[in-house]
């Protein structure tokens, strides 16, 4: 028994062929008609928007938030499903984890196949979610990724398959739960540190960008992202969170300026650490770079955006602490 809302944001699970490719046109009614519902459920549907998630916003992203804590404000709504485009749906499901300050679950989903496939994950993946939103037993577990049979944590989990029906893993951890026979069977609970406050209305929008290492790489497009204003840099480091000399230097100009830098690594799995020098992770974090241990690139630049969104103005030990507390690393680390 339980009162669901499904807010409705498009992705390949509302997207129906245009004549050349697929893309979200459908609203949340037609996803839903889709799905069975599971006995003792009721649903509201929210219609938010219907895009393909590439072409998500900061803004549209917030628009999301917003209406997770306007829907939650009824007490007798039980939980939210979030159908949502699986290409960023670990960068929403991570700024709603960080500011969910509420027991009821909110779950996101979607589908690697689209609205009309007749073999279709959508409406599997679509019941799970409902049974997992109105499980009583996900209470207190924060905001949730029900896709392929399985709940993961917002946190850390992110798109592992560009194509295959199992699209979401966090490569750092295990599922929350299992959903079988339309039992929800919870296996942990997620550590999540203090949610942050929402950002206040009308708060600027800041410019957070990525900038990845390579061979051969320099610190060209690190200082352009400087230059273009970011409040924010994640860096995408290689091995346990590693670049150069030169990087290092740009990295120390740029917390100079005022720049949240993070520090992230193009490995699937395992967390940065401070082993090496000589333009490593040592030296990264003597620079004042940020290390997001498990987070991948677009859930430590979800860290960092929530961080200046916290303080719009303030200076870059205000921005740092609150990355950490998004980060749930103590200040001093
Ligand atoms: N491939 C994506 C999806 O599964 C498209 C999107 O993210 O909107 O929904």
């Amino acid at each position: 028994m339980g009162q669901v809302v499904v807010i409705s944001t498009g992705g390949t699970i509302a997207s129906r062929w245009q004549g050349s490719g697929y893309a979200a046109d459908a609203g949340g009614g037609d996803v839903l008609a889709t799905a069975a519902v599971p006995a003792g459920v009721t649903v509201r549907v929210v219609d938010l928007m219907s895009v393909n998630s590439a072409r998500l916003t900061t803004r549209d992203q917030l628009a999301l938030l917003r209406t997770v804590h306007e829907v939650l404000a009824d007490p007798a709504v039980d939980g939210i499903v979030v159908t949502h485009g699986t290409d960023t749906l670990e960068e929403s499901a991570f700024l709603l984890d960080l500011h969910h300050d509420d027991p009821r679950p909110v779950v996101l989903t979607g589908a690697q196949r689209p609205l009309e496939a007749p073999d279709g994950d959508g409406p599997r993946n679509l019941h799970d979610a409902l049974l997992a939103a109105s499980s009583a037993a996900l209470r207190g577990h924060g905001v949730l990724v029900a896709f392929d049979g399985q709940v993961h944590a917002a946190r850390g989990t992110i798109k592992v398959q560009t194509l295959a029906a199992d699209a979401f893993a966090d490569p750092s951890g295990s599922p929350v739960a299992d959903v079988k026979d339309g039992h929800v069977l919870v296996r942990r609970q997620p550590e999540r540190p203090q949610p942050l406050p929402l950002p206040a209305a009308g708060t600027p929008l800041p410019r957070v960008d990525i900038v990845t290492h390579h061979c051969d790489a320099d610190p060209l497009l690190l200082n352009a992202a400087v230059d273009a204003g970011a409040r924010g840099v994640v860096l995408v480091a290689t091995g346990a969170g590693n670049a150069t000399p030169e990087v290092v230097a740009a990295v120390e100009a740029a917390v100079a300026r005022g720049v949240l830098v993070a520090l992230t690594t193009r490995v699937p799995a395992g967390p940065v650490a401070e082993i090496y020098t000589h333009g490593g992770a040592v030296d990264l974090a003597a620079a004042g770079a940020v290390l997001t241990g498990t987070l991948r690139a677009g859930q430590a630049r979800i860290a960092v955006l929530a961080a200046a969104l916290a303080h719009p103005t303030g200076d870059t030990g205000d921005g740092n602490r609150a990355l950490r507390r998004a980060l749930g690393t103590p200040a001093t680390s």
